[in-house]
Formats: C-alpha cells, sequence, structure tokens
C-alpha cells in the first residue's frame, strides 16, 4: 500500500485480517468491473442473481458435506447473527418439548462482531462491557488459554479440566441451550489464542451428545488463514452453522454467507400461513458484485495454488518468530497458520503485562509504521496476519521490521 505522499507499506494485517491475494488483485477487479456492466444490484428477497446462486453452490461444494444452504449477508457480525436467530428458530419450530432452549454457549474472550447479538455470545470485556444492560444473558464457558491457564494447570490438565467443565455445564443446561458459538482453533479478537489440538473434535462431539448445534464463527480463521481453506478441516468437524465473511471477496467488497443443514433450513418451510419463515433480510444480500468479487477469490485459489503455496511460508513464519524470543518482553508468542500474537509482557518468568498506561502494543505499531509496516495490535498482543500472497522477502521484511519495532520500544517510564 502507499501513503497520499506515495510512501510505500507492507500491510502486516491485511486490512483487518480480510486481505488474502493482496490488495486490487487484477482477477478481483475485473470481475467486479465485469459485474457492474451487467447488474449492480438486484436484492435478494424474493429473486435471485446469478453471481449468488454460483457463489451459494461453490461454498456449499468447498465446505463440510452435511452443508447444503447458504443464507447471504454482510459482514461477519451479522453472519454470527444470522446462525443464532436461525437456531433460535430452529428449536421454536421443533415442538414444544424443545422450546425451552432459549439460551446460547460461548467462550470467555470470544469474539463475533459488534451488532447487539454478537455482542451478547462475545467475550471481551474491554469492547463490550458498557453494552451489558442491552444484551441477552449467555452461558460463559472458561476458554483454554494455557499461557494464562484459568485454573492455574500445566497445558495438558488445563485441556482436560476445561473439557470437564464445558462437560458439566452442558449436562445441567443442555436442555436450555441452543447452540455454542466457536471460533474454530483460535481465538482471533481475543488476542490470537489457539485451542489445543483435538480439543474442538472432542467439544462437537459434546454438542451432538447434548443435542445443541455447533455454530462455527470462521469469520477470521476462513480463506486459508490457518493453513487449510477452513479451520474446521484441521479436525474434521461438520458443524450445524458456519459464518463466513472477510476474506471470502479476497478482502475486496463487504460480504457475508452463514452455512447450514438441510434439516434446519426444512424445518422453516411450510404453509404461507404458519409463517416459518426467517424473517430476516438486509438490503444489499448476495449484492452481485460482492458475489462475483467472491467467485473471482475462489478462482485465484485454484489457479495461483495458494494453500500450497502457503505451507513453506507458515513454515518459514514459524521458524523466524523463533527468533523473537531474544526480545526480553516477549512473553508468548502464539502461530496457527497465519494468524500470529506476540504477547509483550513486562517479565517473562511472571508473565506480568505492562501497565494498560504504557501502551505497548500501540507504541510497537508506531514503531513500525515508521519502518513501512501497518500493523495493529491487540492490547499488548502485536498481531501478524499477513495477505497470504505474501513472498517469503516481504515476508522476511515484515518480520525484521516487527522485531525492531518491539527492540526500540523500550520500557515505558
Ligand atoms: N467473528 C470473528 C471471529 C471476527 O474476528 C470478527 C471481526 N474481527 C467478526 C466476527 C466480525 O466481523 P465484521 O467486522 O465483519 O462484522
Amino acid at each position: 500500500m502507499y501513503d497520499t505522499e506515495g510512501k510505500k507499506y507492507i500491510d502486516g494485517v491485511s486490512s483487518l485480517w480480510a486481505n488474502i491475494h493482496g490488495h486490487s488483485h487484477p482477477m478481483i477487479v475485473q470481475a467486479i468491473q465485469r459485474q457492474l456492466h451487467r447488474l449492480d444490484h438486484s436484492a435478494l428477497i424474493g429473486l435471485s442473481n446469478v453471481p449468488a446462486v454460483q457463489l451459494a453452490k461453490k461454498l456449499v461444494d468447498c465446505t463440510p458435506p452435511n452443508l447444503k444452504r447458504v443464507f447471504f449477508s454482510d459482514d461477519g457480525a451479522t453472519a454470527v447473527e444470522i446462525a443464532l436467530k436461525m437456531s433460535f428458530q430452529y428449536w421454536k419450530q421443533k415442538g414444544p418439548c424443545w422450546s425451552t432452549k432459549t439460551k446460547f454457549m460461548a467462550f470467555s474472550n470470544a469474539y463475533h462482531g459488534d451488532t447487539l447479538g454478537s455482542v451478547s455470545v462475545g467475550g471481551v470485556t474491554r469492547f463490550h462491557e458498557i453494552f451489558r444492560p442491552l444484551l441477552f444473558p449467555t452461558i460463559r464457558v472458561t476458554y483454554p488459554f494455557c499461557y494464562r491457564c484459568p485454573l492455574g494447570k500445566q497445558p495438558v490438565q488445563c485441556e482436560i479440566d476445561q473439557l470437564k467443565e464445558v462437560e458439566g455445564i452442558l449436562q445441567a443446561h443442555h436442555r436450555e441451550v441452543c447452540g455454542f458459538v466457536v471460533e474454530p482453533m483460535i481465538q482471533g479478537a481475543g488476542g490470537m489464542v489457539p485451542m489445543p489440538e483435538g480439543f474442538l473434535r472432542r467439544l462437537a462431539r459434546l454438542t451432538r451428545r447434548f443435542d445443541i448445534h455447533l455454530i462455527l464463527d470462521e469469520v477470521a480463521t476462513g480463506f486459508g488463514r490457518t493453513g487449510k481453506l477452513f479451520a474446521l478441516e484441521h479436525e474434521n468437524i461438520q458443524p450445524d452453522f458456519l459464518a463466513l465473511a472477510k476474506g471470502i471477496t479476497g478482502g475486496s467488497l463487504p460480504l457475508a454467507a452463514t452455512l447450514t443443514t438441510s434439516e434446519i433450513f426444512e424445518s422453516f418451510l411450510g404453509k404461507y400461513e404458519e409463517f416459518k419463515s426467517f424473517f430476516h433480510g438486509h438490503t444489499y444480500t448476495g449484492n452481485p458484485l460482492a458475489c462475483a468479487a467472491a467467485l473471482a477469490n475462489l478462482e485465484i485459489f485454484k489457479k495461483e495454488r495458494t494453500l500450497q503455496k502457503l505451507q513453506v511460508k507458515i513454515r518459514f513464519l514459524k521458524q523466524n518468530l523463533n527468533r523473537f524470543w531474544e526480545l526480553a518482553h516477549v512473553g508468548d508468542i502464539r502461530q496457527m497458520g497465519f494468524m500470529v500474537g506476540i504477547e509483550l509482557v513486562q517479565n517473562r518468568g511472571e508473565k506480568q503485562p505492562f501497565p494498560t498506561k504504557c501502551r505497548m502494543g500501540h507504541r510497537v505499531v508506531l514503531a513500525a509504521r515508521r519502518q513501512g509496516v501497518i500493523l495493529r495490535p491487540l492490547g499488548d498482543t502485536v498481531v501478524l496476519m499477513p495477505p497470504l500472497s505474501i513472498s517469503l522477502d516481504q515476508l522476511k521484511k515484515l518480520l525484521d521490521i516487527t522485531y525492531n519495532s518491539i527492540d526500540m520500544v523500550g520500557p515505558c517510564k
């Protein structure tokens, strides 16, 4: 990217984690232009449009086989919100025995967007505390954050005990619960915190056993971020709902999709006078320009073998991140594919955070910007989330500048 003075930058966080193939990729630009000459917009309510139909088919083809239906919207928060509303309505329509299901479960420190429904299942206190009186209650489960184990255990035991907690809560509350909303494999805005291996698989099994929907929020992890097209592929999960956004258009235009199963779709069918419809529609849902961009995005994955080429970059990133341990204030380095969080602490041994007013993460970001790298922190966790198309040379430069920036930001006075 270039600023208004012509200075060059590496976009180290993919414009809030959305960009996949670099900015203004010619195939995406061309797809949008071509579509613009055919049809700019036609609302999906009661009608359809060609790119939306084609994209729905492509999304069904590249996600788990149980996901057969697609509902379009405009951004990550609405994709999640739609899953919540559909899940809730599904249980209502299933019959009186199921009508006690009215709540959702979610992890501590989860982030699912900024609309009120998404905030209700979100758990990042710093972002959303002020809105608490407006939110619906959510059953909160502690996330297995093994660096700072909430149970004070070593990683392996931390994970086992955390699952026991989930099972206990499900045992007690499953009759009240519609679904469990989860960011699969890694929590993003909560600080880039990966799940222990196997955790998601066991969690998915529990949701099945207790008859609650598994709602996977792949808004951040989708479209190659974790090294596979979708994070759920790491553990072969078949969720009841899948929320997609951000990278769906390669980071070019706003679009989101909520995928679900035939069984859930069919529960909304009935006679007109039964009003089983899903009453939710945004004006720009399934916008043809955005859908054309999304089709081009998937095409580029194939044509440029994006995922195959990514694997060596992920390994390079992992090796080069090791060097960051030389920096005294690096407390933890967390990586899942092309999602990285480097947590800065005052004291590595005791994992003691810096006082908030020091704004360490922010200062690192400003230092990086002066050297031609755009970053954005999560508190004192420095995030790296480059476009998947980044070259090894650019990646090296991004890492070097990030290293220097952390190094040069001295302790706060
Ligand atoms: N879910 C997750 C996991 C996210 O990371 C985000 C955005 N960072 C959202 C939902 C919300 O997406 P949007 O900003 O497009 O509403």
